[in-house]
Formats: structure tokens, sequence, C-alpha cells
């Protein structure tokens, strides 16, 4: 009776142990590759920035770029970077490619000064792990040393969870960037579980309305008022506002009414890569006006 009871537990035992192990494997190994894959992203030189770009509503210029991780791998292809950022914050890869991404804004930014184009600046997205290292600011200040580019030109975007974790240790940093020159952008605003108290210690030059609610603003008041109570919000603070993910003529012509500073979007450009955005800027300079009409010619 016994042995019987016994073989029975062993059996479902193994029944459990192989049925998790077969889902836990699948999702690892998936996993486990793709870091591997990762790890030799960078020295196989498959990371790629490409640069979306923002504009100005007072005048319809590219006054700067938001550069944004592609990963280009030989094996796996064009992965976004929703699907690796995750995978490189927990495997702390995140810091050697925030490193890279950081330094080849710089690369980057030094080669259009050296083209003549128009001066924009870049801004560059930085994880809560990398602040968590305290290096951020010996980071930045060597790629702009190193590049020799003034540091008004780049730009930080951190997430609300970057306020949230550790917050005094990010305050000193984000303040050290501060008085170097760079600029503070708070990203994806909104979304995330910070207090307004943030917003009031920390030293921000920028706020970024999440996509979400410029995607229903047409459509739905609450997004339309959580937009304009956060625009008035910022320009109290005196903040740069700036909405992401504009994709439609109504959501500009709201985002304008509403007195949103800059858009970044799909309708005025897909993040592009280097090449490209160099032909969309050069054409700007040459024609010192782009696809957006300025406010007169609308309506
Ligand atoms: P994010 O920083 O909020 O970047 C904006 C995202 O919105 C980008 O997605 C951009 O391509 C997308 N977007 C821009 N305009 C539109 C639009 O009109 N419609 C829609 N539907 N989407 C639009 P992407 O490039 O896939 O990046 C996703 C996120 O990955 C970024 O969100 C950022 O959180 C993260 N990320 C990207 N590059 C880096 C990086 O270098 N470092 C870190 N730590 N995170 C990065
Ligand atoms: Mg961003
Ligand atoms: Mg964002
Ligand atoms: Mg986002």
């Amino acid at each position: 009776g016994a042995d019987v009871a016994l073989s029975h537990v062993k059996e479902a035992g193994r029944n459990n142990f192989h049925f998790y192990t077969g889902e836990m494997n699948a999702h690892a190994l998936r996993w486990m590759s793709l870091e591997v894959h990762l790890r030799h992203a960078v020295e196989r030189n498959e990371l790629r920035l490409y640069f979306q770009p923002q504009v100005s509503l007072a005048d319809g210029r590219v006054t700067g770029v938001e550069a944004l991780l592609r990963w280009q791998s030989a094996e796996l292809g064009m992965i976004p970077p929703g699907d690796f950022i995750p995978l490189a914050e927990d495997s702390g890869l995140i810091l050697d490619i925030g490193t890279w991404v950081i330094e080849e804004a710089c690369r980057q930014m030094k080669a259009w000064h050296a083209k003549g184009l128009p001066a924009m600046t870049v801004a560059v997205n930085v994880s809560a792990r990398q602040f968590a290292t305290g290096t951020v600011p010996a980071v930045v200040s060597k790629a702009l040393r190193d590049n020799g580019v003034a540091p008004r030109w780049l730009e930080v975007e951190l997430t609300e969870s970057v306020m949230m974790h550790d917050s005094e240790h990010t305050q000193m940093q984000l303040n050290e960037l501060s008085a170097m020159g760079v600029s503070i952008s708070l990203d994806d605003f909104g979304t995330g579980y910070s207090s307004l108290g943030y917003l009031s210690r920390f030293r921000l030059d920028k706020l970024k309305i999440d996509q979400t609610f410029v995607k229903n603003i047409t459509t739905d008041p609450r997004s339309a008022a959580i937009a304009r109570a956060t625009t008035a919000l910022a320009h109290g603070l005196n903040l740069v506002v700036v909405a992401e993910g504009v994709e439609t003529e109504g959501q500009l012509a709201f985002l304008r009414d509403m007195g949103c500073d800059k858009i970044q979007g799909y309708l005025f450009s897909r993040p592009l890569p280097v090449d490209e955005l160099s032909v969309l800027l050069l054409e700007q300079r040459m024609l010192a006006t782009v696809a957006l009409p300025p406010p007169a010619a609308r309506t």
C-alpha cells in the first residue's frame, strides 16, 4: 500500500516537475538565448540608434531628436526595444548598452556639428538601473568631452520610476547633470506612480505627456482633461511640454490649442536611421521650413 502511494506521489511529482520544467524551459531558454545574443550585440555592432524628431509648434522646426535603440540581430532579425530593454535591465546588460547609447549619441552630434547641420538637442533614455550605479554624470561628461560636444545639446530622459527608486541618490546625479548644463526630461508622464512632490524636488526642464493620453485626446474627455491639466502644471513649473505619440492632424490641432510646446510622433516622422534624418534636417536648413505648415495656413 505504502509503495503504491509513494509511487503515485513520485509519479505525480514527476509529472508536475515535467509540466513545470517544460514551460519554464521554453521560457527560460528563450530568455537565456536572447541574453546570450544580446551580450554579443554591442561587440558585433548590432545596436543602432534611430532618431525621432521633436517639432516646435511655435515655428514648425525640428528643435531636437530622441535617440531610440534598435537591435538588428544577425540571427533573430530586427528586435524592438520593448522586447529587449526589459531583458537588458534584468541582466544588467543595460549598463554597457546605456553607456554605448550615451557615447553613440555624442559621436553622432559631433558628426552633425561637423557637417554644419542645424544645432538641435539629442535626448537619450536612461534607466533606473543606470542611475543606481551612481555613474551617470561621469559617463555623460566623458562622452561629451571625448566628442567636444557642449552639454546644452544633450538631454537625459527618465521615467517616474527612476525618481521613486532611491530618490536622493538619483536627485544628486540629476543636480550634477543640470549643473553641467545637460537638460532633464521626464518621460511617459502620468503613467507611473510618482507623486507631484517629485516635480518640485527634482530639477527638470521638460515634461513629456505620455502617448496613452495623446492617443485618446480628441475622443476621450478624460484624457483631454489630463493632458490639459498636465500642460498647465508643467508650464507653472517653467517646464517645456512635449506630447509624444502624435499621429493625427486632429491631435495636433488639439495640442496646439492647449498650448503644448512640442510634438513628437508618426504624424511628423517615425524614428529614422541617421542617414534619413540627415536628409530631413538638410531639407529643413535649405527650405527653412518643414512639413508642418505655419499656424496661419492651417484650419
Ligand atoms: P519612449 O522613451 O517613451 O519612446 C517613445 C516610443 O514611442 C518609441 O518606441 C517611439 O518609436 C514610439 N512612438 C513615437 N511616436 C509614435 C507614434 O506616433 N505612435 C506610436 N504608436 N508610437 C510612437 P520605441 O522606439 O519602440 O521604444 C520603446 C521604449 O523603449 C522607449 O519608450 C523607451 O522606454 C525604451 N527605450 C528605447 N531606447 C532606449 C534606450 O536607449 N535606453 C533605454 N533605457 N530605454 C530605451
Ligand atoms: Mg523616451
Ligand atoms: Mg515616452
Ligand atoms: Mg513610452
